[in-house]
């Protein structure tokens, strides 16, 4: 049996593997992530910076947002933020041209803020439902539709929706959010085949419970028995999440779209 070369500048390839194509580097893109002061969306801004690309987030909470950037400072990151309610239609325009106008047609959109307002139906009240509908659905329509103009002309986009296992399988006293995520696989789909011919992708990705804050908020024998039900053992983390946003993002992927990808630890399988 052949060792594995210890590095990657220690592989030398035998003649047949000669003839692979050589691991692409990326090509650095500008990017808008909404909500990435959140757990998941802070991952998803790291990973896509640490592959060379340009990245651009959206805030409404301010006081969070300083102190999400001097957390990043620390830690090596430099991001570019903008005050920004999605789910407000016209502060979003106006937004989206701010952040072309300082660094370029924006080529990857992440859609990734989203809220929750749980209640069983019969107690969910009329702004329960549509603040759940507009932080997280009408946000997918209020920014993919200025950006997409952008990646056209460029002839490149990547545009990648984060839903949850909830949008797949419903929840208990989830309707509103379950509704607003299933909505958002409809999109994808609908709009994937509207953009395939001009180098525009549209993808869903699914989560099932990634431990940020609002899982470390859960009591802990709560957490226990909600662990039981996933098959890897374990809560995901959001970079399970952000690899898969950075796989879609990635030039290789120009023949996925359409696509719902979990990233549940086999928790619900379609
Ligand atoms: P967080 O609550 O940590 O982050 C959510 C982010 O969205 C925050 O930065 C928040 O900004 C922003 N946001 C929400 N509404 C708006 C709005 N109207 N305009 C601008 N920004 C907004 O959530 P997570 O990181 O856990 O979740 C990220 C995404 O992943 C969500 O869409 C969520 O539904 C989905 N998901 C999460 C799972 C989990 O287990 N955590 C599982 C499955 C899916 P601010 O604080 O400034 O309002």
């Amino acid at each position: 049996m052949t060792a594995l070369p210890k590095t990657v500048d220690s592989f030398v390839p035998t003649n047949d593997q000669k003839d692979l194509p050589p691991l692409s580097v990326a090509v650095p893109r500008v990017c808008l992530v909404t909500g990435g002061t959140g757990g998941i969306g802070s991952a998803i801004c790291k990973r896509l910076a640490k592959a060379g690309h340009v990245v651009a987030t959206t805030y409404r909470n301010e006081e969070k947002a300083r102190a999400w950037e001097a957390e990043m400072r620390k830690e090596g990151f430099t991001f570019h933020t903008y005050k920004c309610d999605v789910s407000n239609f016209e502060e979003t325009q106006r937004v989206v041209k701010s952040v072309v106008a300082d660094l370029g047609p924006v080529h990857v959109l992440i859609n990734n803020a989203g809220i929750t307002r749980d209640s069983t139906l019969r107690k969910m009240t009329i702004d329960q439902w549509r603040d759940v509908i507009s932080n997280d659905l009408d946000s997918v329509f209020n920014v993919t539709r200025p950006v997409l103009d952008y990646m056209l002309e460029t002839g490149f986009g990547r545009i990648i929706n984060i839903s949850s296992i909830n949008g797949q399988k419903g929840q208990f006293g989830q309707a509103n959010y379950a509704a607003a995520k299933a909505g958002m696989h409809g999109f994808t789909k609908a709009l994937a085949q509207e953009v395939a011919k001009k180098g525009v992708t549209v993808n869903t990705v699914s989560p099932g419970y990634i431990d940020t804050d609002m899982i470390q908020a859960v009591p802990e024998n709560i957490r226990q028995a909600i662990v039981a039900q996933i098959p890897v053992g374990r809560f995901g983390k959001p970079e399970d999440v952000a690899h898969v946003v950075s796989f879609l993002v990635a030039e290789e992927s120009g023949f996925i779209t359409g696509a719902n990808i979990s990233s549940n630890g086999g928790h619900f399988m379609d």
